[in-house]
């Protein structure tokens, strides 16, 4: 369309230092479509045709065939390829030729569940009697469900709380369960995927006690091997489909890195610099902690005095978001900007609306701001106003992300790298419409991943990499769930092979010593009255409860584990957009009372953190590098915190904090350097802490390139001299009791992994290290000392000495 081209033409034409380092072209596709399989109920089929739905794409078809013949199947493809069909075609078709059969279907989001029941109640199939069964379903309507219901739509917190204990009453419905259908199954990963895995062994134990024995079938986004996430999520083995055979529109994606500019006199010895500018982008910009939000940078080198020698900042992302929602406003584009938080959102949607006024008055009115909470009527007004191009621009957070059928827009401008390519094409997808070209924008954020992924396009539009990790053998997920599995029915030895074989028996041996099971006869029993109390979404410990003190009312909860540095007392605490300060973290009732408050600083946690090796699971041995994966012991105490000013970073005070140790049993993957190695790599023996320690910063940015995590999931340690390894050592560990996963990933791929944290490190323009390469915002030490050309000399080594070793052990 001729909007969207002149758009582009805006973005391109800046010349050399042009912040576009790449532009992808991604064709349009035509669909390929295949006849109905022989198999397919000819009432479905009709109904599909209906709908105007003539005939499948070819993957559809192949995963609905494989799930016909029995296979577990997992359909990996793109957002709108049509995955729904997939599981409908053979769960339906089934239901219509077998009378007795049965299937369950499991969203993890209630909107999703009705969703798929809109869908499938719409094809007016005789005697199907879809119906969810969640946590809303009135008591009288359960029983009629349970009864006459064959395609029943759930989510895992009710499989786990109210359909395993019953099963009983669901004897009837689990004895013909033909089929389970798993949807988003990317969704169900670290803690969270390790304790669904044993809720739906749990399902397959309750279905086989009457006779079940279910078909799965998955959905899920594209991922780096769908095929074993899929089987380590049920227990089973699972065929993949991943060609996707829907058609497409043609997307021009540009990835975008926002330009250094220096700084304001930022450290702490420079008590007289300028407090920051009143732009809106100075003390409102919760996009990230204010740390690495370097957001108060002006708009314009020219107000800084060229022979002063400044840190160098990046311009702000979600300023350089405003700035080119602005031109594709002028240039008449309807363009979509996704910003992570509310604020972000709102203040993107405030400067463009300013600068456009000042171009053209009245052009600002056509500019909006959208997120979760505004009103149901209000979202579809907007959404509306958006569709006939009433309002050209919308900044959102991902609340449009799910659900919202928004398609068809001219531009997507994506704010920071959004976590998941799940994530990122599911933004991107809402650009394009029929026979038009569309554009999406990668804005990269000042983050280690953002900057490798802006100059790495091959890892956005190649093959993915990331995997969903889960890890259902973590003792602290396994005992719970045996535990919650032992009162549904007494665990039988054949049971233990389900659960997962030896890690299984080792937790039923200690659950028996400390006296939760009984061992008989027959089997291991829940000898308690009442059920076990697991939560899906913990590793015990409650969730810290964080309530505002004038109203009571609760905002929020967060994980004990990260409760000492974000939520002690003083902490200025951000939740959904809204900043509050912490006036009392009681522990003992696992309460943090707020207040709301806008401080002009922000806090940062300092803390200690001991760390030694229990034992080593699996090592490489490379001469002068070793890798390993292993347990570890961590214990961990916030000590004090900073008080940083908004903009300018500069310290006000350290106050100390009395908080206990924190001790923490996980899994870790590290690696060691000789000495030797390191000097001959070019790192000063003074710099091996601070080189060591940015390359450890670097590593954790870098590991949701190769696992669905979040840093914020990942701790680690760094030191010139371990007591166990007795070399200088890099420790990356899950900051979940026992391990999510994400370490014994990084291990897997420790070369690609570490090559990308190089490259990310190399990449980055800065001199001596910024929060886009080896800063990092959760830093326990105020991110001193750090060596950035070290850390690039330390991975060359490790990198090095791997790629001649020989393979584990
Ligand atoms: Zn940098
Ligand atoms: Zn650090």
């Amino acid at each position: 369309m001729t909007s969207s081209a002149s758009l582009s033409q805006l973005f391109w034409t800046r010349g050399d230092d042009s912040p576009v380092t790449h532009v992808e072209r991604i064709p349009p596709r035509s669909g390929r479509p295949v006849a109905w399989p022989g198999w397919a109920a000819p009432a479905f089929v009709d109904a599909c045709r209906a709908q105007g739905i003539i005939s499948p794409w070819a993957h559809q078809a192949s995963a609905a065939t494989l799930a016909f013949d029995g296979a577990n199947v997992v359909l990996a493809t793109g957002t709108a390829s049509g995955k729904s069909l997939g599981y409908q075609m053979p769960v339906l078709s089934r239901i219509l030729t077998d009378p007795r059969a049965t299937a369950l279907y499991i969203a993890p989001a209630k909107a999703l569940a009705a969703d798929q029941l809109r869908a499938v109640a719409g094809f007016g199939l005789p005697d199907v009697r879809p119906a969810t069964y969640d946590g809303d379903t009135a008591r009288d309507e359960r029983e009629w469900i349970r009864e006459h219901s064959r395609f029943v739509l759930t989510n895992p917190d009710m499989l786990h709380f109210g359909i395993l204990p019953g099963h009983e009453r669901w004897a009837v419905f689990l004895r013909r369960l033909a089929y389970v259908v798993i949807d988003e199954c990317h969704t169900y990963r670290g803690v969270f995927g390790s304790h669904v895995a044993h809720v739906l062994r749990r399902l397959r134990r309750a279905a086989a006690r009457y006779g079940g024995r279910p078909t799965f079938v998955l959905a899920s986004a594209t991922s780096g091997d769908p095929a074993g996430a899929a089987s380590r999520l049920i227990g089973l083995p699972v065929t993949a489909v991943t060609e996707d055979a829907s058609p497409r529109g043609g997307v021009t994606f540009a990835l975008w890195e926002p330009p250094l500019q220096p700084a304001f006199p930022s450290l702490p010895s420079s008590p007289s610099s300028p407090s920051s500018p009143s732009s809106p982008s100075s003390p409102s910009s919760p996009d990230v902690p204010a740390p690495r939000s370097p957001s108060a940078a002006p708009s314009s080198d020219a107000d800084f005095d060229p022979e002063i020698e400044l840190p160098q900042v990046r311009r702000s992302a979600l300023r350089e978001t405003a700035d080119l929602l602005t031109s594709a406003v002028v240039a008449g584009t309807r363009t979509l900007a996704f910003v992570r938080s509310r604020r972000g959102a709102e203040l993107v949607a405030a400067i463009t609306r300013r600068q456009l006024e000042e171009a053209v008055p009245g052009l600002g009115e056509r500019v909006a701001a959208y997120r979760a909470g505004y009103l149901k009527e209000d979202r579809r007004a907007i959404e509306r106003a958006l569709l006939s191009g009433e309002l050209l621009g919308l900044a959102s957070t991902n609340a449009l992300e799910l659900g919202v059928d928004l398609v068809g827009l001219d531009a997507v401008l994506i704010c920071g790298y959004p976590g998941t390519r799940a994530s990122l094409w599911q933004q991107a997808g809402r650009a394009g419409r029929a026979g038009g070209e569309a554009l999406a924008v990668l804005i990269a954020r000042d983050d280690p991943l953002d900057t490798y992924l802006v100059h790495h396009p091959e890892a956005l539009f190649g093959r993915p990499v990331e995997a969903t990790v889960l890890d259902p053998a973590n003792p602290y997920v396994l005992g719970p769930q045996l535990c919650c599995a032992a009162s549904e029915a007494p665990i039988t030895e054949a049971d233990l092979e389900l659960f997962g074989g030896d890690p299984a028996r080792a937790a039923v041996a200690g659950l028996t010593a400390s006296g939760a099971l009984r061992r008989r006869p027959s089997g291991w029993y829940w000898t308690h009255a009442g059920r076990p109390d697991v939560d899906l979404r913990g590793t015990g410990g409650a969730p810290i409860q964080v309530v505002e003190k004038s109203t009571g009312r609760l905002l929020g909860t967060v994980d004990p584990e990260s409760s000492h540095s974000m939520l002690h007392t003083g902490a200025v605490y951000l939740q959904q957009g809204v900043t509050y300060v912490v006036d009392d973290l009681d522990l003992d009732d696992a309460v943090a009372l707020v207040h709301q408050e806008e401080p002009n600083w922000s806090t940062h946690a300092n803390d200690v953190t001991d760390l030694s090796v229990v034992n080593v699971r699996s090592y490489v041995n490379a001469g002068p590098v070793g890798l390993f994966l292993g347990e570890v012991d961590v214990t961990n105490q916030v000590v004090s915190y900073q008080r940083r000013r908004i903009g300018t970073g500069e310290v006000l005070d350290t106050r100390p904090l009395d908080l206990p140790i924190r001790e923490l049993r996980t899994v870790a993957v590290w690696f060691t350097v000789s000495p030797g190695a390191l000097e001959a790599a070019g790192v000063e023996p003074p710099d091996f802490p601070g080189a060591l320690h940015a390359a450890e910063h670097a590593a954790i940015g870098l590991l949701p390139l190769m696992a669905t995590c979040d840093r914020w999931d990942i701790g680690g340690l760094s030191t010139a001299s371990h007591a166990d390894t007795e070399a200088p050592t890099v420790f990356v560990y899950d900051g979940h009791p026992g391990g999510a996963g994400f370490a014994e990933r990084a291990y897997a791929t420790a070369a690609e992994w570490l090559t990308a944290t190089r490259e990310a490190i190399a990449a980055c323009a800065c001199e001596a290290g910024c929060p886009s390469c080896v800063q990092s915002p959760k830093c326990g030490n105020g991110n001193n000392p750090l060596h950035k050309p070290g850390a690039v000399f330390v991975l060359d080594a490790v990198l090095a000495a791997l790629a001649t070793a020989p393979p584990s052990s």
